[in-house]
């Protein structure tokens, strides 16, 4: 077995092997290297293109394809085209309802907290899943291009992406086979590929303004000493390039009065008069400013002038700018303290774009590097560091390997993540799992596996004393604490009695390198294998949940339902245990999904019989 030397002070793998940089896009992903100048580049694999459309199709043999070719299926085969998916990384279907009518494939929508799930064809994948099949092209691109085995990598996330949507796109790495050496901000790595940062002397702040497809986000950071603090951050999920065609598509339906409702049903038209918009939009922007794109789709006439497209995109731009001022207001900053403005997205070629943001700011900002590769580039800086080939760059205290908690199923729950730097805080808030529960073990580990058994167990305690309630209505809030030393502290508090307790722990003591290295190379080894088996895990987890509250139910308010629905509700849940008897995700989650279906409009009744109740027993006096 090959040998890996790690730098326990960073955490990082020393070997000469490639670590790429990756940035995972809403509407496009691509990765970069370091080539061998020492240059940060992007990865153009046998002229398939730079960028690869974050589009997955699946055809009815459950085999995806994507890119390019996957985007094709939009038209002729959209519910099992999944696109857009890393709005949906590690969030719930709650988090998401309000914009289901963006996708058109199947979201599950099990009206709970659980992470959302796609169907496609007959079978289930998560949002991690789906990114892994992007992650997987991305990487079989680099070593085809680069004739060399990819393994590691750093991949950027929006810098307000929260503790589980960090997690997942963590496992979408892990899934496609990539030891995920570090997530990196967006906004930190576009500054990095500009070189700011890189001098641990000099001190900036600078603004990141982030225009892509679907999303836009501005950050704010403030850099010293080698480290990125993100200041504030701003923006709008849900505004981006596509808004621009959208707008440039209306313009023309309008002009050649057509009508939108018409048009609308035929899809392969509309689809030709958006892809028409775009091409306009990028034409203007590389034309003279009175310049005329002037094309024609059948009777339809598409054309466009700068002053009509700049008053089209007006009132979306001004948005962005509104979000840049919420921005600077957060960080208590004024447009004069900022050093540079930075721009990313490939909307960011809009000149008109360009000109609102030099206006608001008083700068012209920086676009001297491709701004729909910066943050790949910057991310394969990051990773140099990282393999320890740029002594220059002073190094953060790191932890080098994950520090969690066990939660249900043996599932290890990552707290303060491998490579996070100390000192530092977190925290995570849980709940029971049975009715009436008064103690709450909390068991405390260390490593990188999903599974906690295979993990290095640090502590055990138990909350003990919390007032019986329902399942899942206490709010256990659990801390760790981890200082500049590598002593650990872990605090938990009930947050409806107040009951609480502490305890500490130093993690690494006990580890010897060796020891280290084997738990990551492990870690690597099993890292397909672990994510599956978590997945089956959590699919399980739910059912079981499910069963139990649909018991519950009937024996608590079988009143209110009839004979018929009790014993088909009993046929549902009977088919859930056999399910879970199986070790197949895809039949569990089902089954889980016939359950919560049939189920779904008992809650309701039982709530409008309570209220009539209620309302019966008033009297008006
Ligand atoms: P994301 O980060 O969301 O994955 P990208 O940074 O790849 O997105 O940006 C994609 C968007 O950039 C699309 O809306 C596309 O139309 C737009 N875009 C690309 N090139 C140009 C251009 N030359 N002029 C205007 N918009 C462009
Ligand atoms: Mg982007």
């Amino acid at each position: 077995m090959a040998k890996i030397s790690i730098n326990l002070a960073t955490g990082a793998l020393q070997k000469e092997e490639i670590i790429v940089g990756i940035d995972l896009g809403t509407t496009n992903s691509l990765v970069a290297f370091i080539n061998p100048d020492g240059n940060p580049q992007v990865i153009n694999d046998a002229g398939k293109g730079i960028l690869v459309p974050s589009i997955v199709h699946f055809d009815e043999h459950n085999v995806a394809l994507v890119g390019s070719e996957a985007a094709c299926f939009l038209l002729t085969d959209p519910t099992n085209t999944i696109f857009s998916v890393k709005r949906l990384l590690g969030r719930s279907y709650k988090d998401v309802a309000e914009h289901a009518d963006v996708f058109s494939y199947k979201i599950i929508d099990d009206d709970s907290d659980a992470l959302v799930k796609i169907q496609a064809g007959n079978k289930f994948y998560t949002p991690i899943e789906l990114s892994a099949e992007i992650l997987k092209e991305l990487k079989a691109r680099a070593e085809h291009a680069l004739k060399t085995p990819v393994n590691r990598a750093v991949i950027t996330v929006p810098a307000y992406f929260n503790d589980s949507q960090r997690q997942a796109t963590r496992d979408a790495g892990k899934l496609a086979g990539l030891d995920v050496m570090r997530i990196v901000n967006e906004p930190t790595a576009a500054s990095l590929a500009y070189g700011i940062g890189l001098n641990p002397s000099q001190q900036k702040t600078v603004v990141v303004y982030d225009l892509g497809g679907g999303t836009f986000d501005v950050s704010i950071l403030q850099i010293q000493n080698g480290i990125f603090e993100v200041l504030a951050t701003n923006g709008n999920t849900y505004l981006g390039g596509d808004d621009f065609d959208r707008a440039i598509l209306n313009y023309w339906i309008e002009k050649n009065q057509l009508n939108f409702q018409e048009i609308a049903k035929d899809h392969v038209l509309m689809q030709t008069l958006r892809l028409k918009a775009e091409k306009a939009k990028r034409a203007l922007n590389a034309l003279s400013p009175q310049s005329l794109f002037n094309e024609q789709i059948g009777e339809i006439w598409c054309t466009l002038d700068k002053k009509t497209f700049d008053n089209l995109i007006a009132i979306k731009v001004e948005e962005t700018i509104t979000a840049c001022k919420n921005a600077l207001k957060d960080a208590d900053l004024t447009t004069e303290q900022i050093d540079e403005v930075i721009l990313g997205g490939g909307s960011t070629r809009t000149n008109y774009v360009k000109e609102k943001v030099a206006d608001f700011f008083g700068k012209i900002p920086r676009d001297d590097i491709n701004p729909d590769e910066v943050v790949a580039l910057g991310a394969a800086i990051q990773a140099d560091v990282l393999a320890g080939n740029r002594s220059d760059i002073l190094l953060l205290d790191v932890t080098p390997l994950s520090l969690g908690i066990e939660t249900m199923g043996g599932l290890m729950d990552v707290i303060i993540g491998r490579n996070s730097k100390v000192p530092t805080k977190a925290g995570r808030q849980y709940t029971t799992s049975v009715d009436g529960q008064v103690n709450m073990k909390i068991a405390v580990f260390q490593g990188e596996r999903d599974l906690v058994k295979e993990n290095r167990k640090l502590a055990e305690f138990e909350l003990k004393g919390i007032p019986a309630m329902p399942a899942g209505l206490p709010k256990v809030d659990i801390n760790f604490l981890l200082n500049a030393d590598g002593i650990l502290t872990v605090h938990a508090v009930e947050l409806r009695s107040g009951v609480k307790q502490e305890i500490e722990i130093t993690p690494s003591y006990g580890l010897s390198d060796e020891t280290v290295e084997k738990m990551l190379l492990d870690s690597i080894t099993h890292a397909k294998s672990d994510v599956a088996e978590r997945m089956i895990v959590e699919a399980k987890t739910a059912a079981e949940q499910l069963v139990y509250t649909a018991e519950r139910f009937i024996s608590k308010h079988g009143e209110f339902l009839t004979v018929a629905e009790i014993s088909e509700t009993n046929t549902h849940i009977e088919a859930l245990k056999t399910a879970l008897k199986s070790s197949d995700k895809d039949i569990i989650l089902n089954k889980t999904e016939d359950l919560n279906e049939f189920t779904r409009p008992f809650a309701e009744r039982v709530m409008d019989k309570a209220i009539a109740g209620a309302m019966k027993g008033k009297r008006v006096e």
